[in-house]
């Protein structure tokens, strides 16, 4: 991809976020509902397109830029962002192992923009644990029929597909799992949780029982392990990290003007935030360059093949953990900094609704979890 196209994928979000997001984030935040505007905007302007290589449709975008195209879309609306994060993912796993017929037409469809595809891993009873799975492909021929306990799925009845795990038959054991992608009119959502949270508002993450027909041709050709080990975790932690960078960004540039304004009603002094608004700014400087750095060497490894990679794999969860911390601690801090008029909904201080939202990205997935997963294989590795 060129400078100047690279640029493009950036320049496009910035757009969709300042044009289009930003209007419509208080309402999506207040009425917990889908993005549509921004999402339309989106798919207008091919950024749903832009992970797919130029060859099947889309605009071939870096990791580099996509990151930043997120992080930006997240200093407006956050539900956006990550519904752009999430599509990518997929989108992500689809140009990466989708390697038949059936699936390189989806991956057509999804370069050109037409398509919005969302996830089903979570299940219900399992939580962020995607490495196994109750559900089963069932019947004795394709379509299979397939059902599934999903814990969450965001924006799932707004989506055009949806892609998930599944053992491959009744027999399986819990982990010998296929990755499937199921087009709309071969599934049926029935809602089983609502969605009225403290945060992420607007990702309408409602738990479901679907019932779906899979076809045999969307199945992937690699098993699920594959697919989750040679990318898609690496991806999910890029990207997701990538939303809350934005968020603390966002949260500081609220902080900063709000000491900006009092520094000019009383000149020649410095308000008491500064100092705060100083050190939360390291804080920021840090989130974006592990988020940079982190998405060079993805795009890197990508290059060069194979993503399961040890160490890359610790950082990549360290990122998402460090971010979302620092997300979380910006936001607060932000508040601090700008008192009462943080906690107002409205103004051009408030920094309610990225306190609550910046609280979302602690739990999705647990950080808990992924420290965990990174103590065991500490005492194993050779170097970190
Ligand atoms: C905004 C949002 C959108 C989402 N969208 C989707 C979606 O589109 N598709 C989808 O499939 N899922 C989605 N999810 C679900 C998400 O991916 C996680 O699966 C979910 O947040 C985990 O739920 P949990 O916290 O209940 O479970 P757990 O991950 O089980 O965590 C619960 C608690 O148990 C602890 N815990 C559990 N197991 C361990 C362990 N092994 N080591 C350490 N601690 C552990 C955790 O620290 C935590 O305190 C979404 C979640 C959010 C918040």
């Amino acid at each position: 991809m060129s400078e100047t196209a690279a640029q493009d994928v950036v320049a496009r979000a910035t757009e969709v976020a300042r044009d289009v997001a930003r209007s419509h984030a208080e309402s999506v935040d207040r009425d917990a509902r889908f993005p549509i505007e921004a999402v339309e905007a989106m798919r207008e302007s091919g950024l749903l397109g832009a992970i797919v290589p130029r060859e099947w449709g889309g605009s071939g975008a870096r990791l580099p830029e996509l990151a930043a195209a997120v992080r930006i879309m997240a200093t407006e609306c956050a539900s956006s962002a990550l519904v752009l994060a999430m599509h990518l993912i997929e989108a992500f796993n689809l140009v990466r192992h989708g390697d038949s017929d059936a699936l390189r037409d989806i991956t057509s469809r999804v370069g050109q923009g037409t398509m919005l595809l969302a996830n089903a891993n979570s299940e219900v009873g399992g939580g962020g644990d995607v490495s196994r799975s109750k559900s089963f492909l069932g019947g004795d021929s394709s379509p299979w029929t397939w059902e599934k306990e999903c814990l969450a799925i965001s924006y799932g009845v707004y989506a055009d597909a949806i892609l998930s795990m599944a053992r491959r038959s009744e027999t399986a054991p819990d982990t010998d799992m296929v990755y499937v992608l199921v087009e709309k009119a071969d599934y049926d959502l029935q809602p089983t949780s609502e969605w009225d949270t403290l945060g992420l508002r607007g990702t309408c993450s409602r738990g479901y029982h679907v019932r779906a027909q899979v076809r045999d041709e969307l199945i992937f050709p690699v098993p699920f392990s594959t697919v989750a080990n040679d990318g898609a975790g690496q991806m999910r932690q890029l990207i997701l990290s990538a939303v809350w960078v934005g968020l603390a960004e966002a949260a500081l540039d609220r902080a900063h003007a709000f000491v900006r304004a009092s520094a000019r009603k009383a000149i020649g002094t410095v308000p008491p935030g500064a100092l705060r608004v100083s050190e939360l700014a390291g804080d920021v400087q840090a989130c974006r360059s592990l988020l940079e750095t982190a998405a060079n060497r993805l795009d890197s490894l990508r290059d060069a093949g194979s993503l399961e990679n040890g160490v890359m794999t610790i950082q990549l969860r360290n990122l998402k953990v460090t971010t979302s911390k620092l997300a979380a601690k910006v936001a607060t801090g932000s508040l601090e900094v700008v008192g009462i008029m943080g906690m107002k909904r409205d103004g051009p201080f408030s920094v309610e609704r990225i306190v609550r939202d910046a609280h979302g990205g602690l739990v999705m997935v647990s950080n808990d979890r992924f420290l965990h997963d990174n103590a065991q294989f500490l005492l194993v590795a050779k170097e970190i």
